[in-house]
C-alpha cells in the first residue's frame, strides 16, 4: 500500500513555510510532507529529514531526485533532535514536524509483524540496530502484570487481563513466535462478540506491544522540549497524533510551554482530517493535529 500522507494542507497551513525557510520533518517517512514543504521553501530553503527506520529513509531518497540538496536525510531517532541538529549545523530551524505512529507501508509492507493480517516474526522494532527489544520477548519473557500493564495502558483495551492471562498461559506450551498465534492467544481470550466489532480485535494489544517495543510514549516526551528549544523565534511546532495517549502529552506539554510564554497554542481544539480524506486515506480517520508558534 502506497503510503498518503496525512492533513497535508493543515500541516502547510500551520508550518507555514516560506521562502528559503528550513524545517526540520521528525518523522520523513515516505516524505509526503517534506515534498508539500520543499515546495514552498524553495530556492534556497532545506528540510532536514529525520527517520528511525532504514527502509523508511531509503524510501524517502526519491526527494534528492526533485529537490537535490536541498533535502537532508539522516536514519536516526528524532529523540536525539538537538545532537543531530549540531551535527548537521541546520540552523536556524522555522518549523518542527511530527507525524506519529507509523506509516502504512510499514504497516503492511515489512516484515515485522506490524500487522494482523500476515503472519510474521513478532518484532515490531522500526530499527533493529538501534533496539533490543522485541514484541517476542515481551511476549515471552516479560512477567503477566506487566504484560496486562502494557495492554491496558498502551492499548487501552478492556480485556487486558484475560489476553495477558492467556499469553501466559499458552507460553507454557512453547515460545509464541508469530503474530497469527498471537491472534489465536487473543481470539480465545475475548469474547464472541468482540470479536465482530468495528475495530479488529487485535488491534489494540497489537498497538499496545508496538508502543513498548519502540518506547513511544517515552520518545514523545523527549523530542518535545528539543523541538521547542531548537525553533528560532516565531518558528512552529506541528504535531500530527493517532491515539488519545500521544495527544494527550502533545497537549499537556503545549499547555505547560504557554503558561511558561515559550510558546503560542494554534490549536485550541485538535485539528482532524475532513470526511472526504478519512474516505480516501484510513490512517487520517484518528489523526489529530496540534500546532505552536514560538514566542
Ligand atoms: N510524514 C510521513 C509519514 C510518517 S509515518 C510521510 O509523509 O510519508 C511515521 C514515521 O515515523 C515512520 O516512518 C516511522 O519509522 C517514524 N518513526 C517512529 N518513531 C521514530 C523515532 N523515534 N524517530 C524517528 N522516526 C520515527
Amino acid at each position: 500500500m502506497i503510503h498518503t500522507a496525512v492533513l497535508k494542507k493543515e500541516v502547510l497551513e500551520y508550518l507555514d513555510p516560506k521562502q528559503n525557510e528550513s524545517f526540520v520533518d521528525c518523522t520523513v517517512g515516505e516524505g509526503g510532507h517534506a515534498e508539500e514543504i520543499l515546495a514552498k521553501n524553495g530556492p534556497e530553503g532545506k528540510v532536514l529529514g529525520i527517520d528511525l527506520d532504514p527502509h523508511q529513509i531509503s524510501a524517502s531518497q526519491w526527494l534528492h531526485v526533485q529537490f537535490k540538496d536541498r533535502i537532508v536525510l539522516v536514519n536516526d531517532s528524532y529523540t536525539n533532535l538537538s545532537e543531530i541538529l549540531e551535527r548537521k549545523e541546520f540552523k536556524p530551524v522555522n518549523g518542527v514536524l511530527l507525524d506519529l505512529g507509523m506509516s502504512s507501508a510499514q504497516l503492511e509492507g515489512t516484515q515485522k509483524g506490524f500487522s494482523f493480517k500476515i503472519d510474521q516474526g513478532l518484532d515490531m522494532r522500526y530499527n533493529d540496530e538501534m533496539n533490543y527489544l522485541t514484541a517476542e520477548k515481551i511476549v515471552n519473557d516479560w512477567p503477566e502484570e506487566e504484560i496486562e500493564r502494557v495492554i491496558r495502558e498502551y492499548g487501552e483495551e478492556k480485556f487486558s487481563k484475560k489476553i495477558a492471562a492467556n499469553i501466559v498461559e499458552k507460553r507454557k506450551q512453547g515460545r509464541i513466535k508469530t503474530t497469527f498465534q498471537l491472534i489465536e492467544i487473543i481470539k480465545e481470550a475475548t469474547p464472541g462478540a468482540y470479536h465482530r466489532g468495528k475495530i479488529h480485535y487485535a488491534t489494540r494489544t497489537f498497538q499496545a506491544l508496538r508502543i513498548a517495543v519502540n518506547d513511544e510514549l517515552e520518545n514523545i516526551k523527549r523530542v518535545l522540549p528539543q523541538a521547542v528549544s531548537a525553533l528560532a523565534p516565531e518558528g512552529r511546532l506541528v504535531v500530527i497524533s493517532f491515539h488519545s495517549l500521544e495527544d494527550r502529552i502533545v497537549k499537556n506539554f503545549l499547555a505547560e510551554e504557554s503558561k511558561k510564554k515559550s510558546l503560542k497554542i494554534l490549536t485550541k481544539k485538535p485539528i482532524a482530517a475532513s470526511r472526504e480524506e478519512v474516505a480516501k486515506n484510513l490512517r487520517a480517520r484518528s489523526a489529530k493535529l496540534r500546532a505552536a508558534i514560538k514566542i
